[in-house]
């Protein structure tokens, strides 16, 4: 942990010299950060204990919130989980690789750091083809959660990476900004009826063309002490910048009132405020005067979820980067699609939720 991360970045040709690298480091129980179509993961081989603590060491991360195991093929899938329900195959048929964590009874194979304990595993399979050529060349299943310090915005590039755990893990591979932008969709597969755990990158429309019934089991907003949670990482306050930060929610011309008026109050208390608005917001007339003045982040357009998605984390962790003593955030989008993650998200980094009508 006192050692120097190592670089790697893919520029085109390198790519299988590299996964090469990356991939013996793993092998011999080491920690490598990698691109994955969701958020940048923190990877250790899955199957050997010494190395999946290195990973809670590094993020800082509680030892009961268990990690999602990332596999390259269905062979591995039999290695490690259970009871795998046929409708389970029809979501994997569907959705893999792509951003859908789905959770089964374990087998013994896999030690209890990886689960934290609990007799079930995460498990899915990234699309994202330095990911996959890592978790295939290593030869073992590889966990991995998001490669930030605990609490922190996910990482969704390796620059994000290099300024959270640079000195912490063994090295970093270097493929560009993600994708999608917010973590995988988590679906509980053991109860009879699945239980949707957290929004993500495969949404719960989608889930439903092929599941006939979804729980929702998961709230916007981080578990009170002592409340039972099904997932252990419901409760726990996440994705935060240090920077206070409000958002305001509703319908769009309340909100583009409620943000400038918000502004100018602070303004005239000379609180300096920095923006995470959509694109629409930035262009009202109302807005026109805070935006031209800087702090202020664009997550594009309301009607582009994706878009949204994709700009989130890097908007969060550069305004809290910015000399400002507060963020108001723009919550306008729809709950449509990855919408529902990128609220949800929103929320659990919220110090302060504005609902206006
Ligand atoms: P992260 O890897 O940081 O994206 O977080 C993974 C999420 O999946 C956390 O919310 C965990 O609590 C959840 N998770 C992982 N394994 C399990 C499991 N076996 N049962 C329930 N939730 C899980
Ligand atoms: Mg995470």
């Amino acid at each position: 942990m006192d050692n120097t991360t190592r670089i790697f970045r893919i520029e085109g040709v390198n790519s299988g010299e590299i996964i090469t690298k990356a991939a013996r480091i793993i092998q011999q129980g080491g920690t490598v950060a990698f691109p994955t179509e969701t958020v940048y993961g923190l990877g250790a081989d899955a199957l050997n204990p010494e190395a999946v603590r290195k990973i809670f060491k590094a993020k800082g991360r509680p030892l009961d919130n268990p990690l999602i195991v990332h596999i390259a093929d269905i062979e591995q899938l039999e290695v490690i989980a259970s009871d795998v329900p046929g409708i389970a195959h029809a979501l994997m048929d569907a959705f893999w690789p792509g951003p859908l964590t789905m959770i089964f009874k374990r087998k013994d194979i896999v030690p209890d750091v990886t689960t934290c304990g609990l007799d079930t595993v995460a498990v899915r399979m990234p699309d994202n083809p330095i990911a996959l050529g890592l978790i295939r060349e290593a030869g073992t299943p590889i966990a991995a959660p998001s490669a930030n310090i605990s609490g922190r915005p996910s990482p969704t590039t390796a620059e994000h990476v290099i300024s959270d755990l640079a000195g912490r893990i063994d090295a970093v591979i270097d493929g560009g900004a993600v994708r999608v932008g917010v973590e995988s969709t988590v679906l509980d597969m053991t109860p009879d009826i699945p239980v949707l755990l957290r929004p993500g990158g495969v949404s719960i429309d989608q889930i439903r063309e092929y599941v006939g019934d979804v729980v929702i089991g998961y709230t916007d907003r981080a578990a009170g002490a002592g409340e039972v949670v099904r997932s252990p990482g419901l409760k726990y306050t996440h994705y935060s910048p240090e920077t206070r930060l409000v958002l305001v929610m509703g319908n769009s011309s309340a909100v583009v009132d409620k943000i400038s008026e918000l502004a100018r109050e602070y303004g005239d208390r000379n609180i300096r405020v920095g923006l995470l608005v959509t694109d629409e917001t930035a262009g009202t007339d109302e807005m026109a005067g805070y935006v031209s003045k800087g702090g202020v982040f664009l997550l594009g357009s309301r009607y582009d979820a994706s878009a949204i998605a994709s700009n989130l984390f890097a908007g969060l962790r550069y305004l809290d980067m910015e000399d400002v003593d507060v963020i108001i955030a723009d919550g306008s989008m729809g709950i449509a699609g990855i919408g529902a993650a990128v609220l949800n998200r929103l929320k659990k980094a919220a110090d302060e939720l504005i609902e206006v009508h």
